[in-house]
């Protein structure tokens, strides 16, 4: 008999009795705020825990199974909303034997591998029943039984626990109404299946089980330390930690490790593990990483956007780049003072300030005599390549004063360094004393009186004397006998030269000597002796004679009373001896005092004592051979660094000669050592030395980082102005009028014979006599047998051997065109023999592409036919300095119509270039037997061929050509010169 007459439900609690004392306003607040905190409570329980079952929100049938019949029953109850409380209850106390169960439905378990059983429920105490049952029980089973479809089989229902009540209830309770709800929760796990059923066990208790809740923890979505942690679900284990592994936030990144949680069965996110961070450029905000607004930086950390002490941001670094600050001072700075040169180089700074835009400034001061301070260098102090914004770690300052002591300041920068104050910026000090120099060439020499035999000559100082001009030098021959000259020496600026013939052009050439040397020669100038004796230049001549000779008197006086005094003067040495007041020459050498001249190796009888009196012997140990840079005809060339005992370590190029040589083959390899190691020029290869003493034999030379010209053209087609390009013909017209100064005729001067260095300075290479053109692969035998390499050779040379420091500015004006079309072949693919045809029937190598006509009018002068109408190397140099001194003379290109490529130009006879028509007036007077009115053109100022072009014959008769038939002669070959100039001043023709 069921106890359904207990007034069920007993659960429900009884209204609050009792009065307050409080206020209702005060009350309405506390209710308020009770309120509050409750939704807070349960908001966050709810956050916490997710039901799977709860049997007071079932709203229709929750399809619980009562197992026999008359065990449990549902009872319909509603509560104060009309929602139905599905309650269930049994109480067979008085019958014997009991064994009622109630099942729940399916329970799914939704990932979750512990979940809580909530049981409310109300219990009759067994005292209070009447009559005492002995078989009353107070306590009921809870099992469930796991599954992963919903099949029930009861058989397999494991016990969860007996569950007892902390109270029970009586008679009395019921007729008080006071309930006494009991509240059990047990945990059940692990659980591996999809869900589970649940069942109440009843062996004869009287129990209402007024609201079966079954629920999981878990530990919810949660952003801590700027990561995100997913919504978890605990562990099986009751103790049980889960790690969890966070995603740092958009723009964040994990600082030293991935960020770590761990989960646990509580649903509590516990033992929170390492953090991630904004990125750079990104700062925290409300749990986010905000970019950072245009200007602020936030750099790895700091916690804000700016940047920290001293350093900055500019507007074109990207956000993601840290903020930097200037560099530190450029370190390891050396100077290499060269006469007035000096060389700077340094090693990059040790900070860089976080940025790669690293440049340099030099501020050169030149350190005033007598403590007066220091004052900054003027315009005229060179600096190659530039002052400011260097890249490279060095530069050349050129024009400084002989014997001065400047100071350089060097500065490394940054693009932040105009944000830094002034004092974060950081220099280097480098003192240096310049050294003597020799005088620069003197550059104007004019004809005064000129007798029969003999012409008076003046000229200007240097314009850089760098010293004391000791004396001057003047040399002389007959034109077109250049194989023989006179020297003759003047401490004055002014000189008469006797002894020459009647009716001869002489060329002349002044350079002056101070305690540093010889400067180099001026230009060649031509004057021609008169072919008369007139009345007034015999009056001239006597008085020339005659202040001769009262010179020599007074010579001889003070000479005497030096020898009687007994002092004796060393400079003035050369003025006692008349041999070497006057000295002869005739196509050797005579060494100078002062004066470097070229000794060829082969006047040596032991090529082994050149190779010692020219070289420097390196110990090989010195050497490190680190890679192989080029194949020479006698071995590899490689390359390392030389690390000389007390010298900075340098980089050098090292020629080997293969094992198995013979005798004849070291001596040629040595040769070349022998050669190179007598000059000494910025555009020569440098010697550094040779390795004789052990094997392999060696030839050390500074390197080069490019390699050969013409490769490196090849390599580099189109990528540099042409003032780059000029400037690399200049250097290599600088080593060349060194050569020819020092008396040495390359013979092999081509773009694969020059060397180029990592600041695009160009070097000539490749020396050694007849041994060059063996090596050379260009060079071909020609009928009169020898190797020439035709393509580059002046026609004289390949003809009849006539080699001649003209014949290099002939292989000059091919490697301009080699330069100007970078790299190309000359003469492409014509066969040699159609080479040299062409060029004796004056075709010749038309302009490159976009070649300035300037320098293409300056090649064709190097072709010219007639070798000593061709320009000296210190003519082009002149010229091409004032190229690069005044780049819009290049801006004419050579007409493009005239410029057709595998077409040779016919050689013009009036070609020139405009800064040379000085010159070029001369050579048409010349050309015409009428050289001697040279002068009187250049006084009427008739300088060019343009101005001549337009004389007239009373325009001769008043510059002084006064004979009818020299009128004649120079009036019909203007009249030609004036059609020339105005047909096309080249014609073309197809070289086939
Ligand atoms: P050579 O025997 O002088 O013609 O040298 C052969 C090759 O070695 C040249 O074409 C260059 O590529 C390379 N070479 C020779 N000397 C140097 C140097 N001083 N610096 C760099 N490369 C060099």
């Amino acid at each position: 008999q069921s106890l359904s007459c207990f007034n069920f439900p007993f659960y429900r609690l009884p209204p609050i009795n009792g009065t307050s004392t409080t206020g209702p306003k005060a009350l309405c607040r506390l209710a308020f705020l009770f309120i509050i905190v409750l939704i807070c409570v349960i908001y966050l329980f709810f956050l916490l825990t997710v039901n799977l079952l709860d049997s007071r929100s079932v709203m229709g049938d929750p399809g619980w199974v009562a197992y026999p019949k008359n065990g449990w029953e549902e009872i319909g109850e509603v509560d104060e909303d009309y929602a139905p409380i599905h309650t269930y209850q049994v109480c067979r106390v008085m019958e014997q034997n009991q064994n009622n169960w109630l099942h729940t439905n399916w329970i799914l378990t939704e990932g979750a591998h512990r979940v809580f059983i909530e049981l409310k429920f109300t219990l009759r105490d067994c005292n209070s029943l009447p009559g005492g049952v002995g078989t009353c029980k107070e306590t009921f089973n809870m099992y469930y039984y796991e599954t992963n479809d919903w099949a029930l089989k009861e058989s397999r229902y494991i016990k969860i626990d007996t569950i007892a009540a902390d109270e029970s209830f009586t008679e009395l309770d019921l007729g008080d109404r006071v309930m006494k709800l009991n509240t059990e929760v047990r945990d059940l796990g692990p659980l591996t299946r999809k869900g589970f059923y649940l069942a109440f066990q009843d062996l004869g208790a009287c129990i209402a089980l007024v609201s079966v809740r079954v629920f999981y923890k878990r530990c919810p979505f949660l952003v801590k330390s700027l990561a995100e942690f997913p919504d978890t679900i605990p562990g099986s284990e009751a103790s049980q930690l889960v790690e969890v592994v966070g995603h740092c936030v958009n723009n964040s990144l994990p600082l030293y490790e991935p960020p770590r949680m761990h989960c646990s069965t509580e649903g509590e996110w516990l033992v929170p593990i390492g953090k991630c961070v904004c990125q750079p450029g990104f700062e925290e905000l409300n749990g986010l990483c905000h970019v950072c607004k245009p200007g602020f930086y936030r750099s790895p950390g700091a916690t804000a956007c700016s940047c920290e002490e001293r350093h900055y941001k500019i507007e074109s670094d990207p956000p993601s780049m840290a903020c930097t600050r200037p560099p530190s001072a450029p370190r390891n700075a050396i100077s290499n003072v060269n006469e007035t040169s000096v060389f700077l180089e340094w090693s990059v700074p040790m900070e860089t300030g976080g940025r790669k835009d690293v440049r340099y400034n030099i501020l050169c001061r030149r350190v005033l005599p007598e403590g007066r301070g220091l004052e900054e260098c003027g315009p005229n102090v060179r600096f190659l390549p530039r002052r400011l914004g260097l890249s490279n770690t060095s530069v050349m300052v050129a024009d400084l004063q002989s014997h001065t002591n400047y100071s350089f300041l060097l500065e490394a920068v940054n693009g932040v360094s105009d944000l830094a104050k002034e004092h974060a910026r950081q220099y280097v000090t480098l003192n240096v004393t310049t050294n003597q120099a020799a005088p620069s060439p003197v550059s104007v020499v004019r004809k005064g009186h000129t007798g029969k035999s003999s012409i008076s000559l003046s000229w200007a100082e240097p314009d850089r004397p760098n010293g004391i001009i000791l004396e001057y030098e003047i040399k002389y021959f007959e034109k077109e006998q250049d194989s023989s000259y006179t020297i003759i020496k003047s401490k004055e600026t002014e000189m008469v030269v006797e002894g020459l013939k009647p009716s001869s052009v002489y060329i002349f050439q002044v350079r002056a000597r101070t305690s540093a040397g010889y400067g180099a020669f001026s230009r060649r100038y031509e004057f021609q002796t008169s072919p008369y004796l007139t009345a007034t230049s015999e009056r001239a001549q006597a008085s020339i004679v005659a202040v001769a000779v009262t010179l020599a008197l007074v010579l001889l006086a003070v000479v005497a009373g030096f020898l009687l005094s007994g002092r004796r003067c060393g400079y003035s040495k050369a003025k006692q001896d008349p041999e070497e007041e006057k000295m002869h020459f005739h196509n050797g050498h005579i060494k100078f005092p002062g004066v470097r001249t070229y000794i060829d190796p082969l006047t040596y009888e032991d090529p082994n004592q050149a190779v010692h009196e020219f070289t420097q012997e390196i110990d090989v140990s010195f050497i490190s051979i680190e890679r192989i840079i080029g194949a020479g005809e006698f071995g590899e060339v490689c390359c390392g660094p030389l690390r000389l005992p007390g010298k900075r370590e340098l980089q050098v190029a090292i020629k080997t000669l293969k094992a198995g040589y013979t005798e004849q083959q070291r001596r040629d390899f040595l040769w070349e050592a022998s050669i190179m190691g007598q000059f000494n020029h910025p555009n020569i290869i440098r010697l550094e030395g040779v390795v004789t003493k052990s094997k392999p034999v060696m030839i050390i030379t500074e390197y080069m980082e490019n390699g050969s010209l013409d490769t490196f053209l090849k390599k580099n087609d189109g990528q540099f102005t042409v003032i780059q390009l000029v400037g690399m013909m200049r250097g290599i017209a600088s080593g060349m009028r060194y050569l020819s100064d020092m008396g040495y005729v390359h013979r092999d001067l081509a773009a694969r014979n020059i060397l180029v260095n990592g600041n695009l300075v160009c070097k000539v290479s490749d020396f050694g006599l007849s041994r060059v053109l063996e090596d050379d692969a260009e060079a071909t035998y020609t009928t009169r047998g020898g190797k020439i390499p035709i393509r580059w050779t002046a026609p004289e040379a390949i003809a009849f051997r006539k080699f001649t420091s003209a014949s290099d500015v002939w292989s000059y004006g091919i490697v301009m065109w080699e330069v100007m079309s970078y790299g190309e072949r000359p003469y492409w693919e014509m066969s040699n023999q159609d080479v040299i045809k062409a060029v004796e029937e004056s075709y010749r190598l038309p302009g490159p592409m976009d070649c300035p006509e300037a320098l293409y009018h300056l090649m064709m002068d190097c072709w010219q036919r007639e070798r000593t109408n061709r320009p000296k190397f210190d003519e082009i140099v002149c010229l091409l300095d004032k190229f690069i001194r005044n780049p819009s003379s290049l801006k004419k290109l050579v007409n493009s119509s005239h410029r057709v490529s595998n077409l040779l130009v016919e050689h013009a006879s009036v070609e020139g270039d405009c800064s040379s028509r000085n010159q070029t007036v001369g050579d048409w007077l010349d050309s015409i037997k009428m050289g001697r009115y040279t002068e009187l053109f250049m006084e009427g100022g008739y300088a060019s061929l343009e101005t001549v072009a337009q004389m007239t014959s009373e325009d001769l008769r008043r510059v002084g050509v006064n004979l009818a038939g020299h009128q004649k002669k120079i009036i019909t070959s203007i009249q030609e010169m004036r059609v020339h100039m105005n047909s096309a001043s080249s014609t073309v023709k197809l070289c086939q």
